[in-house]
């Protein structure tokens, strides 16, 4: 029974995560439980589940069933240092939860200034609404960050690397100086997945992804998750059902689906990210390419230092580039189709202006070339790496015709 102690590799806790036989039958996926009314034996059942409230327990649809129960075991199961998941029914969804699970009026969340737009737009928009101040902080400035606090500041919101910009931040420093001044740590943790970053390992308290990218991995789903130990996953369990946050049992089994083939997708687009990253940076149209991955990329070292593993997403900017030549870039990739979203099989071009990237600290990011502005993000899929890099020369050679 030794065998038993031994901690599992990640690749086997991915294949065994949140299989249990009650909830599976004797199939190896569970089914898909399509259910809002669970059935009590008898009255005395009914009143005994009402005093638990925990996946596992039959209660009503608004609480999953097993598929769903077993979409989040797994979640919890990958992510060293959660208690329990809860699901959403996108990546937008969890982080407008978990923020609200958390704070409350006349509270001040400080929000690093690189994470992903709409986080921006909700922490700007409907978190001001309900009382909550946001400021925004440089990422890789932690005298600034440390001097944005002030009494009131109950949260932090983290992404690194950072949406679109790809800064690395060193998160144990700054979660650190969080839990000092007595806030709770949040990240979005959706570009490295537990496999590459464990947040919970590195000084936050709640970790936020959309299941939508890597997880999901097909591009036909969305949904969210938010993972915390067990003093932040019991409010974070609470505000979803006050919120009246469900997922579909369908969609949980296809999510449950791609996370089984998650370790090998990321391995094989986080190589070709490289690969790609090396060739962009080898081109004279290119000014800057942000890929932590990539030797040489301001954030290696600290990548190096605290990450597991990446995945095929990467930015870079083109160095005397017009719109127009952009365009033309992008219209003309045949194998990148142009769309939001990323960590599916297939890859996908989306062009983003460097300057709007950021709310309030200033552009460009130190250590950037004057001038890079017009920016192109790459996802790379699982498509031959030659192939791709391919139809990045064409396009490149095509984009001043
Ligand atoms: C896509 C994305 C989200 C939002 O997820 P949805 O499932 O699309 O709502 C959140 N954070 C990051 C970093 C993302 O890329």
């Amino acid at each position: 029974m030794s065998q038993d102690n031994k901690p599992k590799g990640s690749a086997t806790k991915l294949v065994e995560a949140g299989r249990k036989e009650e909830w599976t039958g004797a199939v190896v996926n569970p089914p898909v439980w399509r259910a809002s009314t669970h059935l009590y034996a008898s009255e005395a059942d009914r009143k005994d589940t009402l005093k638990r409230n925990q996946d596992g327990d039959f209660y009503y649809g608004r609480r999953g069933a097993p598929t769903q129960w077993a979409l989040a075991e797994a979640l919890t199961e990958i992510e060293p240092g959660a208690e329990g998941t809860v699901l959403y029914p996108s990546g937008a969804a969890a982080i407008t939860a978990a923020l609200m699970a958390v704070l409350r009026p006349g509270d001040t969340l400080l929000i690093s200034d690189n994470a992903y737009e709409p986080t921006r737009s909700t922490a700007f928009g409907i978190l001001k609404r309900w009382g909550i101040e946001t400021r925004a902080f440089d990422p890789l400035d932690h005298a600034a960050f440390e001097a944005a606090f002030c009494e009131k500041t109950k949260a932090v919101w983290f992404e690194s690397p950072g949406s679109l910009t790809m800064e690395v931040s060193d998160i144990p420093a700054l979660a650190a100086i969080a839990r000092e001044h007595g806030a709770v740590s949040l990240i979005d943790n959706t570009w490295a997945s537990p496999l590459g970053f464990q947040p919970l390992m590195h000084g936050c308290d709640i970790t936020v992804m959309s299941l939508t990218k890597h997880v999901g991995g097909h591009s036909d789903l969305m949904m969210g998750s938010a993972s915390a130990g067990a003093k932040y996953y019991k409010r974070l369990r609470q505000t979803a059902q006050q919120l009246g946050h469900v997922v579909s049992p369908d969609d949980a089994a296809l999510a449950l689906r791609g996370l089984r083939t998650m370790g090998v997708r990321l391995e094989r687009s986080t190589q070709g990210a490289v690969e790609v990253a090396k060739w962009l940076s080898s081109r004279s149209e290119i000014a800057h390419v942000m890929c932590p991955m990539m030797a040489g990329d301001a954030g290696h070292d600290l990548w190096s230092r605290d990450f597991t593993g990446g995945c095929g997403l990467l930015s870079f900017t083109f160095k005397a580039g017009t719109i127009e030549a952009r365009a033309k870039f992008v219209d003309a990739l045949d194998l990148f189709g142009i769309g939001y979203s990323w960590g599916g099989f297939e890859s996908l071009a989306l062009v983003f202006d460097a300057e709007t990237t950021r709310s309030a600290t200033p552009w460009p990011p130190s250590g950037w070339q004057a001038g890079d502005g017009l920016g192109v993000r790459l996802s790379i899929g699982l498509e031959d790496t030659a192939d791709l890099i391919a139809d990045l020369d064409q396009a490149l050679s095509r984009m001043n015709d």
